[in-house]
């Protein structure tokens, strides 16, 4: 696109190549010399009969005004100054706008405009749309992918940290954390008003991590917390540049935590032991180390495929179906975006991690054979509940693996069509004819990002379930237009 100004650089660049002053081009064209130096300077467009007649008496086409390429550096720089001034990020400064004349020294010009991109860049880096945020979130799943989601570097580094602290196994206690952290040269202070935005802060100059209250001691929470604000340095972070490299550290951070509060030596050797028994359950890996059951089924994907050849997936879903957080290497088709993202996506019905929130009084982990269109997974799933409501954590296997879990021999069976819109997705053909004319929902409204909104009568609203809850609801009478006629 060519700005205005841009344009008025072409003609100068030509008119004063020529030898002409703005009075002869002006009494050439029939236009006045002030009007022709606004146009020069960008300040305004001129008509097209007029750009025609400069073109010309400067003997050129049309087009090599309106030319993409600025005459000379000099052109180019001035141009982005003032495209840069005129934007809202430099407005928002207050500062004063510098008039592009030709007394500005070149390398001041040089730095403007330097220090104007860098402004652009961080500002587009700081906000990445939920697209481009979607984006990076589905290429970081894909690399993990491919490496099993296992990180042979990240483990290392945990492991280096903890064999001078005397860690042997069991679980990481508070106290080792804190020797970790303090041979690292870091001292842990627990602060009533940490900003809100932030999980941990970290004082480089006087070496201090600072961290929430500790209002409940025994938690893994804070030996996380504290083992995530440490592993920046460990892992030798340099501020990230780009979202996707903020996305990794904070995938790497999370990772080296887990790796220290279930070490890859001893989490393997009990999980080895418990393969070879047939008895692998995530219940006994989460309290072998004191971790919550999400961690420990996190966990336990950074180790199933590379240490015991085993495939799996991993699903955090609300009640309502939403994945919150996905991960397979063994096929399962988790649904998706155009993007490939799979985060906010609308799980399927009959899978485990929804059928778990129907069983009433379950006691540990409920398992499930599941049928889906890329083959039959054996899932185990338990329920929680968090400050975003209530969800379930899933660790799936294809149906060969499940012979080396506990709760392989349960009778609970499923069967999912999706992505067939008619295995869940469409409403009931009967409720549809009966309820379609009648249902009028009011969406909740959406806040979260990745929230992907299913897609119904009314945006927002699954219409499956608002039949469904309807025809629960409805009085037993008949409408009245259908009722019998009582006998005389
Ligand atoms: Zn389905």
């Amino acid at each position: 696109m060519t700005t205005p100004l841009a344009v008025g650089r072409q003609i100068r660049h030509l008119r004063t190549a020529a030898g002409l002053t703005l009075e002869h081009l002006g009494a050439q064209v029939g236009a006045a010399p002030s009007q022709l130096s606004l146009i020069e300077n960008g300040k305004r467009e001129p008509r097209l009969g007029l750009l025609q007649a400069i073109a010309q008496a400067l003997g050129v086409e049309v087009a090599a005004l309106l030319s993409a390429e600025p005459p000379s550096r000099r052109d180019e720089l001035e141009i982005a100054l003032a495209e840069a001034q005129r934007g809202p990020l430099y407005r928002e400064l207050g500062l004063p706008e510098v008039r592009t004349s030709r007394r500005l020294p070149l390398e001041v010009l040089e730095a403007l405009v330097g220090l104007h991109g860098e402004l652009a860049r961080r500002a587009s880096e700081a906000s990445a749309t939920p697209e481009e945020a979607r984006r990076a979130n589905t290429r970081l799943r894909n690399e993990m992918r491919a490496v099993d989601n296992h990180l042979p570097d990240v483990e290392r580094a945990a492991a280096e940290v903890l064999e001078p602290v005397g860690y042997r196994g069991g679980p990481l206690t508070h106290r080792m954390v804190e020797a970790i952290v303090e041979r690292l040269g870091f001292t842990l202070h627990h602060a009533r008003d940490l900003p809100s935005s932030a999980r941990s802060v970290t004082d480089l100059e006087n070496r201090r991590i600072y961290l929430p209250p500790a209002s409940i001691p025994g938690g893994h929470g804070l030996r996380s917390l504290a083992l995530q604000a440490i592993a920046h340095r460990v892992l030798g972070h340099a501020q990230p540049a780009t979202y996707l490299d903020f996305l990794r550290q904070r995938l790497e951070i999370t990772y080296f935590a887990a790796a220290c509060l279930m070490p890859e030596r001893t989490a393997v050797e009990l999980l080895s032991e418990a393969k070879k028994n047939r008895d692998l359950a995530i219940e006994d890996f989460r309290d072998a180390f004191g971790v919550t059951h999400e961690s420990a089924a996190h966990r336990f994907t950074n180790l199933a495929t590379s240490h015991l050849g085993i495939r799996c997936h991993f699903a955090r879903v609300t009640r309502g179906g939403t994945l919150l957080k996905g991960y397979e290497n063994d096929g399962v088709a988790f649904p998706q975006d155009v993007t490939g993202a799979i985060e906010g996506q609308t799980v399927c019905r009959h899978w485990t991690s929804r059928a778990v929130f129907d069983v009433d009084d379950l006691v540990g982990e409920f398992h499930c054979y599941t049928d889906t269109v890329t083959g039959t997974y054996w899932c185990s799933a338990q329920t929680g509940s968090g400050a975003d409501g209530d969800f379930s954590i899933t660790i799936g296997v294809p149906y060969v693996e499940s012979r080396w879990f506990r709760g392989r021999e349960t009778t609970n069976r499923s069967v999912s069509r999706c992505p067939d819109p008619t295995c869940c997705k469409q409403p009931d053909p009967r409720l549809a004819r009966r309820w379609s004319d009648a249902a009028w929902p009011s969406a909740k409204v959406h806040t979260h990002i990745f929230g992907a909104l299913p897609s119904g009568r009314f945006p927002g609203v699954d219409d499956a379930e608002v039949y469904a809850f309807l025809d629960a609801h409805a009085p037993r009478t008949p409408p009245p237009e259908r009722a019998p006629q009582s006998a005389p």
